[in-house]
């Protein structure tokens, strides 16, 4: 039997790259990639020679442009109109080249701010988005939409993973356009090394957050991927076609704080700078779904975290 050949765009991301390893340990799999500059993903005519070229089996899209809360207010042009191309010209020129089955990852920013907690699949498009990344929720929110139709209209199978905050090795540690808690590692490794007395926490650390861990994210999408279509279908309602993972928990980011306080050593004062936004209040996943179909997540928050830091400590020269 010849190898199923599968296409990770995003390999070089966190979580394209937890993917890809994963993948390149299976039997009978032949894993294809490319870099940014090797292919540029928001290029029309690129990503239909090179689909046309290597006509995959399997695509999984995991290249985004992604970015805390500070980037995603900042820069919202790049937001939108990247992640509305890269969607665009992936899952159209994999059609094109007869891919029968792709993965698409999303974001669970796709939900309304208020949305009833912890959020269910249905709750998409059901009220008004989180103002700070609405562009990046929008052009998830499409992505998802565009898989559905393509399945509709031509009966392929094609499917929607909706993660929660996601960290791990392979993280992004910029000190101002990371997510929370790549960030906190950061600062708070920071103050503890130079023994500084206070480190500072954007907003009020009351917005309430889920973290998974990326191998965990990877793992997931696996296994959403491998199942049969009958069982996919099965766990979707109609124009629902779209997967939660996360672990079912979350945590205030005062919680998150004292976490990393502790395991970076930081024994001073931590301040809350209320200039700074929140966002949403809350965002926690109902993954019961997923849950039903026979997946958990399974990696502890601490191991995780203790996994991340190291990452990071052995990484960190490329923030400096
Ligand atoms: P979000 O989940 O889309 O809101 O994205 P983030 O991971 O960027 O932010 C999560 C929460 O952490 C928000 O309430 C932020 O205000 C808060 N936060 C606290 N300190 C920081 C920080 O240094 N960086 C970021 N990105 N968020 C922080």
């Amino acid at each position: 039997m010849s190898a199923v050949k599968v296409y990770v765009a995003g390999h070089r991301g966190m979580v394209g790259s937890a993917i890809a390893r994963r993948l390149a340990a299976r039997d009978g799999v032949e894993l294809v990639t490319r870099t940014h500059a090797e292919l540029d993903l928001t290029n029309q005519v690129a990503v239909r020679s090179f689909m046309a070229i290597e006509r995959p089996d399997v695509v999984i899209l995991a290249a985004a442009k992604v970015g805390g809360i500070h980037a995603n207010n900042t820069y919202p042009a790049e937001f939108i109109y990247e992640n509305l191309m890269i969607q665009g010209n992936v899952i159209h020129q994999a059609f094109e080249a007869g891919v029968r089955r792709l993965l698409f990852l999303g974001s669970s920013c796709i939900y309304p701010r208020a949305a009833t907690q912890p959020m269910r699949e249905d709750a998409l498009l059901t009220g008004v988005l989180e103002p700070t990344n609405e562009p990046y929720a929008i052009a998830k929110i499409a992505g998802i939409k565009q898989c559905e139709s393509y399945n509709r209209q031509y009966g392929v199978d094609y499917r929607s993973v909706m993660p929660t905050n996601l960290f791990g090795p392979g993280d992004n540690f910029h000190q101002k356009n990371s997510h929370v808690l790549p960030a906190l590692l950061r600062r708070f490794h920071d103050a503890a090394r130079a023994g500084d007395a206070e480190v500072v926490v954007w907003g009020s650390g009351a917005p309430r957050r889920e973290f998974l861990y990326v191998d965990d994210m990877a793992e997931a999408s696996l296994f959403v991927m491998d199942l049969p279509a009958a069982a996919y279908e099965a766990s979707t309602q109609p124009m629902l076609s779209h997967i939660n993972v996360g672990t079912g928990e979350d945590i205030s980011i005062a919680e998150l704080a004292q976490a990393v306080a502790r395991i970076t050593g930081f024994n001073g004062r931590i301040v809350y700078d209320s200039t700074k936004p929140d966002g949403t209040p809350r965002k926690l996943m109902d993954v019961s779904r997923l849950a039903a179909m026979g997946w958990q997540a399974r990696t502890p928050f601490e191991d995780a975290l203790q996994q991340t830091y190291r990452w990071f400590q052995e990484n960190e020269g490329r923030w400096r």
